[in-house]
């Protein structure tokens, strides 16, 4: 109700619309979004709630829980880099509708989150995904599951700026309650695969380093830019394309150390992800499953080159607590580490992860579990 709350203050009206968008984990399959590849996230039980209305003019403003501004922008703003700031990802969803040719017009919005922000848990696709459906929903918009994401992403890639890959829409639209989300990001296609750990006695541990995302933009357009080169030098549509067979030969044709480490995390990133789908639709293994996990977070530490301390030392102090394997999750370069870990013994293994932060002399992470939940909808 805090989104309807902030509404009413703000607006001196009731909201008509209440839509909500969570946040998301990706449990596999780190970078290989733009790269036509493979993911595997599921959605939190975070998630920012958008409480709209109407207005008669085509004018948008917003509000947002927690930040001390209110923004108004009008048909003239909707180009790329006219709002900028946290609202640019509001006028950016408003017109990547307009301009697939959706009427949406004017509306007072309010959002309230409980997503943490440049964690790593995609506040921002969860911003783009609860205002889209709140601006859907007033306006007589359906959008199909491919769709949405779609559109979110081009808010974000065309007019907020940021080259981001379509995973983190997708899952805060697609996500079902107790299943990961295996997504092919070339077809689209998605396979809705049963996540219930709690059944197994275990849990998913997210540790939030709050490490400070150190050159995060520059360093994600670089990667992207680095798996470019690397298709094109091999002739490829897109990485996705190349087998773990055909890895070597490839790397073999690549000039420099650094392409080639590039290339190596994506091949064998996508890989992973196969293997944990099977492994989650065969039962869950968990002890494979965290070897999985680990692999992971030790190609983005050494191959793609992005992780910080904080994440790798989440990580280590992770397994070393006994925890069945660790990765980082999101983008990079600071964010929240997962760990698998058996219900009965979280709490021990985040209290040994606060102890290895303090004694490094980092702050002190925030733990909590991670519960794969829904995914975005409208609110009664
Ligand atoms: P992440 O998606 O990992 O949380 P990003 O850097 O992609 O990190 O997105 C964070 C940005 O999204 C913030 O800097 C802000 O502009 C916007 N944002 C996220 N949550 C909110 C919110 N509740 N209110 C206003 N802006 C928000
Ligand atoms: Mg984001």
């Amino acid at each position: 109700m805090r989104a309807a709350e902030s509404f009413i203050s703000a607006y001196g009206r009731v909201p008509t619309v209440r839509w909500t968008a969570p946040g998301r984990v990706n449990l596999i399959g780190e970078h290989t979004d733009y790269n036509d590849g493979f993911v595997l996230p599921f959605a939190l039980p975070h998630d920012i709630v958008a409480a709209a209305a109407k207005v008669p003019n085509p004018v948008w403003t917003v509000v947002s829980e927690g930040v001390d501004e209110r923004v108004t922008f009008t048909v003239d703003d909707l180009e790329p880099g006219k709002v900028e700031g946290w609202a640019a990802y509001v006028a950016g969803v408003v017109w990547a509708l307009r301009e697939a040719g959706h009427e949406i017009g004017g509306a007072d919005l309010a959002l309230a989150s409980d997503v943490p922000v440049g964690s790593g848990l995609s506040s921002s696709a969860a911003l783009e995904c609860s205002v889209m459906g709140a601006l859907c929903e007033l306006y007589g918009v359906a959008l199909d599951e491919e769709t949405g994401p779609k559109l979110a992403q081009r808010a974000e890639n065309a007019y907020v700026g940021a080259p981001t890959g379509i995973l983190d829409q997708s899952a805060s639209i697609r996500c079902r309650e107790g299943h990961a989300l295996f997504l092919d990001c070339r077809t689209g296609e998605a396979e809705h695969v049963p996540f219930d750990l709690a059944a197994h006695g275990l849990s998913v541990l997210i540790i939030d380093t709050r490490a400070p995302h150190r050159h995060v933009d520059g360093e994600y357009a670089a990667r992207r830019a680095d798996c470019e080169k690397a298709a094109e030098a091999l002739g490829l549509r897109a990485l996705r394309d190349l087998t773990l067979d055909g890895l070597d030969g490839a790397l073999a044709r690549l000039d420099g150390d650094v392409a080639r480490r590039r290339v190596r995390h994506v091949v064998t990133e996508n890989q992973r992800v196969l293997h944990t789908v099977g492994l989650l639709r065969a039962g869950i293994e968990p002890h494979r499953l965290g070897e999985l996990l680990t692999e992971s977070h030790a190609s983005m530490r050494d191959d793609y080159e992005i992780t910080v301390g904080e994440v790798d030392l989440a990580a280590s102090a992770a397994v070393e607590a006994g925890a069945y394997g660790a990765r980082m999750t999101g983008g990079g370069f600071g964010g929240c580490v997962i760990a698998l870990c058996e219900t009965a013994r979280s709490a021990e293994i985040a209290a040994a992860v606060h102890k290895a932060f303090v004694d490094a002399g980092y702050t002190p992470p925030a733990t909590f579990p991670a519960v794969a939940s829904a995914g975005s909808r409208v609110l009664g």
